[in-house]
């Protein structure tokens, strides 16, 4: 598995001229093999908001009671996966659509009482990740995951975790070649908003301490960070230019390369 790409696809590309699943598809047909996580917040909150329902965000994950729990299930693990999944298909790719229940991919535990239902992986089972790429199909994650361990009998079984520790989990439990997020920002900026291109752990530290770095680039940074123990690079670039996949493989330059310290020059 150490030829596999991960990518995490942000709220970017959802817009109407989004080139990433032609990406994904040209990527595909030249022999890559692909891992496609996917979020969807914006999607969920349009959803929740049409119900009278409104959200909130604690350092960029979303607190969840048991109706945002349906919500999220409903909306991420059915309408965005399905739509992605749908347009890969369509544009001569094969791709398969699955969640973190299915196979027992994620297995995971509430974060804290008060996030709710949000949860945080602790086990990942990649067989099933495994037999789709064999079989030549692109999986594509829903991030909507088991939950497994320290849960009261009347809970549900399912969590709704962030994508981006999902990524970066499946990422590490693979020996993913490449971690790759594409968001709706340039990468990592500092506090006068310019771009950080090469950062350490430590220097990543530094920043979510500080304050720099806030809201949904928290969970990014942990996922990068977590994935470095088996990953060689993680990358967070930005998805709202066209081919940004296409010229990131390729080798393009742009957004901001996490590295673990030895390999920071
Ligand atoms: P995604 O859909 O890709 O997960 P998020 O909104 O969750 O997108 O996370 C990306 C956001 O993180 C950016 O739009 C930006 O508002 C925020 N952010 C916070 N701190 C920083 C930083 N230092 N550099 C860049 N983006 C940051
Ligand atoms: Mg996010």
């Amino acid at each position: 598995m150490d030829k596999v790409i991960v990518v995490k696809l942000g709220g970017a590309i959802f817009g109407s001229h989004d080139t990433t699943i032609e990406d994904i598809v040209e990527l595909q047909q030249q022999g890559r093999l692909l891992i496609i996580v996917h979020g969807g917040a914006k999607v969920v909150t349009e959803w929740l908001s049409r119900q009278g329902i409104s959200t909130r965000f604690v350092d960029g994950e979303r607190v969840t009671d048991k109706t945002m729990l349906e919500m999220v299930t409903a909306v991420l693990g059915g309408l965005v996966n399905k739509e992605i999944v749908a347009s890969i298909n369509t544009l001569g790719g094969r791709a398969v659509g699955i969640s973190g229940v299915d196979g027992g991919l994620i297995k995971g535990r509430i974060k804290s009482d008060q996030m709710g239902y949000m949860g945080t992986v602790v086990k990942v089972d990649s067989a099933l990740l495994e037999a789709l790429l064999q079989s030549g199909y692109i999986p594509v994650v829903a991030p909507v995951s088991l939950y497994s361990f320290d849960r009261p009998d009347k809970a549900p079984p399912i969590l709704n975790i962030n994508g981006d520790p999902v990524a970066g989990e499946i990422a590490a439990a693979i020996g993913a070649e490449r971690l790759i997020f594409l968001t709706d920002v340039v990468g990592i900026c500092d506090a006068s908003g310019k771009l950080l291109p090469k950062l350490s752990p430590n220097e990543l530290e530094a920043l979510v301490a500080s304050g720099v770095v806030s809201g949904g680039m928290i969970p990014k940074i942990r996922a990068c960070l977590r994935a470095l123990s088996t990953t060689s690079t993680t990358r967070i670039i930005d998805g709202t230019q066209p081919h940004t996949l296409l010229r990131e493989i390729e080798g393009g330059s742009g957004g901001t390369t996490i590295q673990r310290l030895s390999m920071v020059d």
